[in-house]
């Protein structure tokens, strides 16, 4: 099922189902300012600033459209340190929606998993999941835990057409209980449009299983639903059982298989903020007392009441199908576009984002050469589009130093919700199809300052040889005096 609109071509077409009521100016600097930038930035898509970029598809994160009625609910936030109207708003929208009596509010996605880690990590702890997400992992190897991804071999392939790459190995996480035995384990961890392998969904029955698994066993079972609506929009259009069922029901459906859901509001409810939330009164007791100490009061958790209202209504309109539709509809409409033109490209078409094969799109380069990082420094250079890299530059190193090659190295351009149209979506087909063709100018990255935690964010990078210049001068041949 598609909710493309068909043209009379016969095409498809994405179709917005929301009107422009407030913009922002963009510039679009020649190419030779828009490489100066980029080494300015220090070859990292993170350090760049805004105000040089076009488009700016790093992230999801806080950077979504939000609705006319968030915006208006700001307005009426209620100021108070404890017992805000605000959040009691919250609290009722999240039992609404979730269905989780007991609501802890932390300041964004990683202070939730801050507060898991803390509360039930410790030296030595295992964490199965289906796949990491970076603050995940960092912050469970800070609380001196260990993180163990149990996916299935079509997760690292980048052509397919598996419905749900995103599925936990049912088989290798049984063995790892059985391995490490269930003391080591204090959760298991599902993440919803898996974020690093491409913006993939797990099916709801690949939960049925694991929820099967974790109480065969007695390990509580943790829910990541930061990036659930695109992983609803699939459940809808690619799993059978739920083709007719409303997105709020798939969404209770899938919170009632967890223990202990958590988000980043950033990304679900198109505002700020997170929050963890549960039915389980012993795993709340848990986790409740540390909001306090790392976040702030229980009824603010770190966040402005103003944040708090449009979070409310935000969790709302995360099952409203018009509204998860909008950017798998985009990111189908372009992925579809580049495979049909050889251009190595994740498939199937996820959420979150499009995702390029930075391994496909340039074999001349090893893992060591930071290839992803490499695509995502051409892209801003040829286009004025801010990418972020999702391969070895985003991995930590072993704790004796050796760098690990990622599984996949990919370059993401995410798709904010309601943020860009169809005829931006057509300039980037466009530079990315440039970039294909003069592919063998790309060269490779390394590191010039490493830090030794999340180097991703301010770690900086330079180019192995002049290769940038030279993507310059032929992007003037082929370009003339266009920016
Ligand atoms: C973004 C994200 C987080 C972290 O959320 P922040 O609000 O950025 O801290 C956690 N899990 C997933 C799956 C995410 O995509």
């Amino acid at each position: 099922m598609s909710n493309q609109i068909k043209i009379s071509t016969g095409e498809f077409i994405p179709l917005e189902m929301h009107k422009v009521r407030i913009v922002q100016k963009l510039n679009l600097l020649p190419v030779e300012e828009r490489l100066k930038a980029m080494e300015e930035a220090g070859y990292n898509s993170f350090l760049l600033n805004n105000r040089d970029v076009y488009m700016d598809m790093l992230t999801d994160s806080g950077t979504n459209a939000m609705s006319d009625q968030q915006l208006a609910s700001m307005m009426i936030a209620d100021d108070a340190y404890a017992g805000s109207e605000s959040f009691n708003r919250l609290k009722a929208a999240v039992e609404e929606v979730l269905g989780t009596k007991y609501f802890l509010p932390a300041h964004q996605g990683r202070a939730a998993e801050h507060i898991l880690a803390k509360a039930f990590v410790t030296e030595g702890s295992v964490v199965p999941m289906n796949f990491h997400f970076t603050t995940t992992k960092a912050l469970i190897m800070y609380a001196g835990g260990r993180v163990e991804e149990f996916f299935y071999d079509v997760a690292s392939q980048v052509k397919s057409e598996h419905p749900f790459k995103g599925n936990m190995n049912i088989e290798k996480l049984v063995a790892c209980i059985e391995e490490n035995g269930v003391e080591k384990i204090p959760f298991v961890r599902m993440e919803a449009g898996t974020n690093l392998i491409g913006g993939q969904p797990f099916s709801i029955a690949n939960m049925r299983e694991v929820r099967k698994v974790c109480d065969k066993y007695g390990i509580p079972l943790v829910l990541d639903i930061s990036l659930v609506c695109e992983n609803m929009y699939f459940n809808k259009t690619r799993e059978e059982e739920f083709k007719d069922k409303e997105p709020a029901e798939i969404l209770r459906t899938l919170c009632d298989l967890a223990d202990i859901v958590y988000f980043s509001a950033r990304k679900i409810c198109c505002s700020r903020g997170g929050g963890i939330a549960t039915n389980n009164e012993k795993l709340y007791l848990k986790m409740r007392d540390l909001i306090p100490l790392f976040e702030g009061f229980l009824t603010y958790g770190g966040m402005s009441v103003r944040e708090i209202e449009a979070m409310a209504v935000g969790l709302r309109e995360a099952t409203d199908f018009n509204m998860i539709r909008h950017s798998p509809e985009f990111i189908k409409y372009l992925v579809e576009r580049l495979d049909a033109k050889g251009i190595p490209v994740i498939t199937p078409p996820g959420g979150l984002g499009a995702h390029l094969d930075a391994r496909g799109f340039l074999p001349h380069l090893s893992s060591h050469e930071y290839p992803a990082g490499a695509l995502t420094a051409a892209m801003y250079i040829a286009a004025g589009v801010r990418g972020m890299e999702r391969g070895t530059v985003s991995m930590e190193r072993d704790p004796d130093g050796t760098e690990v090659p990622a599984e996949v190295e990919l370059l993401r351009l995410a798709f904010p919700r309601r943020v860009f149209t169809l005829s931006q979506t057509k300039y980037l087909e466009d530079r990315i199809e440039w970039l294909w063709k003069n592919r063998n100018l790309i060269g490779g990255l390394k590191f010039v300052e490493e830090p030794p935690v999340l180097r991703f964010f301010v770690g900086r990078l330079a180019p192995t040889s002049d290769w940038p210049q030279k993507l310059v001068a032929k992007f003037r041949e082929d370009f003339g005096d266009s920016l």
